[in-house]
């Protein structure tokens, strides 16, 4: 991985010279990706209608797998629960990369009045995977439809749970990654995209170094002592104990690390007593950290402990903090796939539709998949305020302009491609 890394950062653009193998056959793509036009719609919105949640992704991870059979793919089926991968051999050889889309659904009742709106009472794709499963099956038929040409293998990451494994259950990028999703063959990049309402149809938004944010989940349980409101110096009162560790919470995003670096601590849920004239015997606070840097990340998360702990022994009781699962470490696009592969793609596909974003606090499990190799990431406008198609992902009301669709599909067939062609000089 290293190798070919350092590979990219030496290689001069693909158009500067003549290219002993060839750049993607960027025309043929096109026309390829609006002759199934259709088709990529009417996947995305059967799935659509029926949206699965996470790690439960049954009827989509065998839909996926028909498809890519059908496409003369080898297929491994289930991956990390309900996965699927697919492995496209091009017909000359060079080296591997991997396109991925998620594909759960969130927990939400659907409020549009679309003709294919969610059949499942209280389950909705409100966060676009429907679009995003729908789009990596366009791009294997269209890679598929040039496999005589393709210059190295594609492998198609269908990821399950993106949203977040139910309690106790793994899931997600780095279950893809545990079982080897990436090792067999070797996979030396990978490319993804999501969608959402950031930016207008025809817009790509792309970034060489940090796009998403780490989030870390965490509880924090106060011991109190119970006793008659009346009396609080007979008991302990976790309340104003665990309003002080919010403050102090706060002290250490705004006091404690370098005001350069972007970071949110949000305590979003606080529980504690029963009755307005007894001191409360425990008091338990959700919350989420947010940072762009690893570093920063694993520096607020060792204060939060060393914060906790001592507050509460400062008042004579005790606290927990708990990390409540592996967390996601912040999307940072690997800086020379960006600017050798990702953002040349991108230009060609979208043209002055391509713009830089600033990093979002948003997260994602993507990352987890640099453990392995060095990824590119960006995000897909499918807002249309014409079409009244402007709510954001994870809304009762999120829509996609399902002309996006063809955009996605050609963007990671050229982002394949390119990588492959770049490779195999
Ligand atoms: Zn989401
Ligand atoms: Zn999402």
């Amino acid at each position: 991985m290293l190798l070919a890394l350092a590979f990219l950062v030496a290689a001069p653009a693909a158009a500067a010279r003549p290219a002993a193998a060839p750049a993607a056959p960027d025309a043929e793509i096109r026309a390829a990706a609006e002759r199934i036009r259709a088709a990529v719609v009417a996947v995305r919105r059967d799935l659509h209608a029926h949206p699965e949640l996470s790690n439960r992704e049954e009827r989509t991870g065998h839909l996926v797998e028909e498809r890519l059979r059908d496409l003369g793919l080898e297929v491994r089926h289930p991956v990390a629960r309900t996965g699927v991968v697919g492995i496209l051999r091009g017909g000359r050889p060079g080296g591997v990369v991997a396109l991925r889309a998620d594909m759960d659904a969130l927990p939400i009742e659907e409020a549009t009045d679309l003709p294919f709106r969610s059949l499942v009472k209280g389950v909705m794709h409100a966060c676009g995977h429907d679009a995003h499963t729908a789009i990596l099956l366009g791009t294997a038929e269209v890679l598929a439809g040039l496999r005589a040409r393709l210059p190295g293998t594609v492998v198609l990451l269908f990821q399950p749970a993106e949203e977040g494994a139910p309690e106790g259950e793994e899931g997600g990028a780095a279950l893809m990654v545990k079982e080897g999703a990436l090792d067999d063959p070797k996979v030396e990049a990978v490319f993804s995209l999501h969608v959402g309402g950031w930016a207008a149809v025809g817009q790509a938004g792309f970034s060489d170094g940090p796009i998403f944010a780490s989030s870390d989940t965490f509880r924090i349980e106060v011991e109190g002592k119970a006793v008659h409101g009346a009396q609080p110096h007979m008991g302990i009162d976790p309340i104003p104990i665990a309003a002080e560790i919010v403050e102090a919470l706060q002290l250490i995003v705004s006091r404690q690390i370098d005001g350069r670096q972007p970071r949110v601590l949000t305590v979003g849920r606080i529980q504690g007593g029963t009755r307005f004239n007894i001191v409360a015997d425990r008091v338990t606070m959700d919350g989420t950290v947010r940072t762009h840097d690893a570093t920063v990340r694993s520096e607020i998360k060792a204060r939060m402990a060393r914060t906790v702990k001592g507050v509460a022994e400062a008042h004579g009781t005790t606290a927990t903090l708990r990390f409540l699962d592996e967390g996601n470490p912040p999307t940072v696009n690997d800086g020379a796939l960006a600017r050798s592969v990702g953002i040349p793609a991108l230009e060609r596909v979208f043209g002055k539709g391509a713009v830089r974003v600033e990093p979002q606090m948003v997260a994602e499990d993507f990352p987890f998949y640099g453990q392995k190799a060095p990824y590119f990431y960006f995000l897909l406008g499918t807002r249309n305020d014409a079409k009244g198609i402007a709510s954001v992902n994870h809304s009762a009301g999120f829509d996609v302009d399902e002309d996006a669709l063809p955009l996605g599909v050609r963007a990671m067939a050229t982002l394949a491609w390119d990588f492959l062609a770049r490779r195999g000089r």
